[in-house]
């Protein structure tokens, strides 16, 4: 399945064609075997150091800092292959997506000269602290506090479906510092928090296909320096929301289950395929090509130092609906049970990839939360 042709696409055909050549090889190796939602559950440290090693992370960090100086559109194309062929991303992912872009528009020259080069290297891996047990869609509530102490800070409080924490080098928490009066937006501040550290404590959640991708993490009077503060005291609202919208508007989005895709137009290609089966293809096809247009105006619009906000959630809201579908058209319209531990690879994929389904409107920010958004953008709050 090759990607829709564009001026961006044509300039990057070589880089596309590298980053297959590598995938398929190391598929040929026995790497990785592709798989749903890699961006969450393929934790591979070792894969992600060879996608280091390809000088393929980092890639618009500045070389001064061990990246490559290379530009956001080049980094959705090495993004796009690693999702479609289900590599295993996920140690990554993060630190790659958000912490980078983070540290390099808020962070210290100390926090940037100690975290980047490992992120470019694929051996230093973030985790994201934001949500709390009340404080997940309506984030402002955010109770954790950070109370400065001589040198230090002291962190107290608990974080919930923190991925990824348990196997981080270092955490970002959003954490109440100030008591503002000019509202609930105000007064929150960020943090760059190494792990382990003894007074975090990290508590595995099972999901529902009983893996631990992500936990809950209780601060008890947790020390950490001075110098771990990012950004400015009191501005953490304006710092998350810039972060969010290279959450939400990556190709992650609509991609997690495209895996399975492939996998299908394979198994109908080599079998034949009913004609209702050929228009469930051509229209999944069809819906993801839109959704690829899309995401390409955000990542443009990101790049040109812009905040797409209310695209960003449109690609996301779409997006995340697409994954889902997806999944459910191709468990419809195919003669095979969805099972785990068989030797039907197919099979495995769809019984993971349904398992995987209903995190996919909920992470990153609720589609409800996401329509919301949209409405505002359109006058309509
Ligand atoms: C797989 C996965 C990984 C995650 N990883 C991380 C992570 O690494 N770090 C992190 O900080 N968080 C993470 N999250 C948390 C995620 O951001 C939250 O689950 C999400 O923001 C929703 O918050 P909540 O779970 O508290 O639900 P709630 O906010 O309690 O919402 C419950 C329901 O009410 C609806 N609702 C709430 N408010 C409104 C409203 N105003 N209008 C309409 N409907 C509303 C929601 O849409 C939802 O359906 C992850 C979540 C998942 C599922």
């Amino acid at each position: 399945m090759a990607p829709p042709t564009g001026s961006a696409d044509l300039a990057h055909r070589e880089l596309r064609n590298d980053v297959r050549t590598f995938l398929e090889a190391e598929i040929c190796a026995g790497s990785f075997t592709p798989q749903c939602d890699s961006w969450m559950a393929g934790f591979d440290p070792a894969f992600s150091a060879k996608v280091g090693e390809q000088g393929w992370l980092g890639m618009v960090v500045p070389t001064a800092y061990g990246g490559h100086g290379r530009s956001p559109l080049e980094r959705l194309v090495v993004a796009e292959e690693m999702l479609a062929h289900g590599a295993p991303v996920a140690a990554h992912w993060i630190a790659d997506r958000q912490t980078a872009p983070n540290l390099l528009k808020f962070g210290t020259e100390e926090q940037k000269e100690r975290y980047l080069p490992g992120i470019a290297s694929g051996t230093t891996f973030f985790a994201i602290g934001m949500s709390e047990p009340d404080a997940g869609s309506d984030l402002a509530s955010v109770r954790t506090k950070a109370v400065e102490d001589g040198d230090s800070w002291r962190l107290t409080g608990t974080k919930v479906w923190t991925t990824g924490a348990h196997l981080a080098h270092a955490m970002i928490v959003l954490a109440r510092t100030d008591n503002d009066e000019s509202g609930r937006h105000g007064g929150l501040s960020q943090f760059v928090v190494d792990l382990p550290n003894p007074n975090v404590e990290i508590r595995p959640i099972r999901s529902i296909d009983g893996a631990a991708h992500f936990n809950e993490v209780i601060f008890h009077d947790a020390k950490i320096p001075r110098s771990a503060l990012l950004g400015a005291r009191a501005d953490g609202w304006v710092q998350v929301m810039s972060e969010l919208a290279f959450e939400r508007s990556g190709p992650e989005r609509y991609l997690s289950t495209m895996p399975l895709l492939r996998a299908w137009a394979e198994r109908l290609r080599a079998q034949g395929a009913t004609p209702e089966q050929r228009v469930a293809l051509g229209m999944l096809t069809s819906r993801a090509w839109s959704l690829r247009r899309m995401s390409l105006i955000v990542a443009t619009e990101l790049a040109a130092g812009r905040s797409p906000d209310v695209m960003a959630a449109m690609v996301k809201d779409l997006g995340s609906t697409f994954e889902g579908d997806l999944v459910d058209v191709v468990r419809r319209s195919s003669d095979i049970a969805a099972r785990l531990n068989t030797e039907d690879p197919f099979a495995e994929l769809l019984a993971h990839s349904l398992l995987h389904t209903p995190a996919f409107t909920l992470r990153g920010g609720t589609n409800e939360i996401l329509r919301s958004i949209i409405g505002r953008g359109m006058g309509l709050r």
